[in-house]
């Protein structure tokens, strides 16, 4: 049995310095953003079907919406550098950077050596939302993504639309890479509109119904030229179960939109991390 020290509350009443203070990141446009985005026409819509995913391509400088049709449903993305797919989305990092939770304004940021922004959030119908009373808000960077094998850990079950799947036979789709190294690039998600948080006594992840309705969306500017995947999570709004058949699903909507010519004018795509990868040697 472990002493308690006599000084453990003291100890426990340090207050918390947050790990990334980020005012000194580098602040995207918002401004210009906005503006070109208001002007922006619609090029292309790909829908991920129920329990299935969709991929699509988007240009530096395009937007991409994903939009709630028919009925509420959680979303799990991936995006890749469309030339380069080493280069993947960082949850981990984004979620140091930002937050569990993302919203208008945050960055989902790429993956090392890279790390940089590859798209920005510039418009969220769910920002409305903030925290609720149970720790709980929307579009999240701390799960991982549905998949077989932790199904399989837990109940031996052999189910193959969980959102890993999905985005796999997408990336397969997209690529033509086989599956097995399709697989291998698929990565942790953006959980969009899924409603999660840790519980405060046992700092379990939880998630609950999520407040996503019809109409809803998230829109995001493309920073570099990106290769996506977008799955329709089975687990549909997320307030009961996923990894199964039980949950009623909806697909999904991902539009692709341009700007004018000249709304972005004097932007250019982030350049990679500065880092010079010397690692001390
Ligand atoms: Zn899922």
């Amino acid at each position: 049995m472990t002493r308690v020290p006599p000084d453990a509350e003291a100890r426990r009443a340090v207050p918390p310095v947050i790990c990334y203070p980020n005012e000194t990141l580098p602040q995207p446009d918002m401004a210009l953003y906005r503006g070109a985005l208001a002007g922006a026409l619609p090029m292309a819509s790909v829908m991920a079907a129920p329990r299935d995913a969709c991929h699509f391509r988007v240009s530096a400088g395009q937007f991409f919406r994903i939009r709630s049709v028919e009925g509420p449903q959680v979303g799990d993305l991936n995006l890749w550098n469309a030339d380069d797919l080493s280069e993947r989305f960082y949850s981990g990092k984004t979620r140091a950077l930002h937050g569990t939770h993302v919203s208008t304004g945050e960055r989902l940021w790429s993956s090392f050596p890279h790390l940089r922004p590859m798209a920005t959030i510039v418009e969220d119908t769910l920002d409305w939302y903030g925290i609720d009373a149970f720790g709980g808000s929307v579009h999240d960077v701390i799960g991982t993504r549905c998949d077989p094998y932790t199904g399989n850990l837990l109940s031996g079950s052999q189910y193959h639309h969980c959102c890993h799947s999905n985005l796999t036979r997408a990336l397969a789709d997209a690529t033509g890479l086989p599956l097995r190294q399709a697989e291998a690039h698929v990565h942790d998600v953006l959980n969009v509109f899924m409603c999660t948080g840790f519980t405060r006594n046992t700092g379990q992840y939880f998630m609950k119904a999520s407040p996503v309705r019809p109409g809803d969306a998230l829109t995001f500017f493309a920073e570099i030229d990106l290769l996506g995947a977008l799955s329709a999570c089975p687990g549909g709004d997320c307030s009961s179960e996923h990894s199964s058949d039980t949950a009623a699903c909806f697909p999904l909507e991902v539009e692709i939109l341009a700007p004018a010519e000249g709304a972005l004018a004097g932007w250019q795509p982030p350049a990679r991390n500065g880092y010079d990868r010397s690692h001390g040697r």
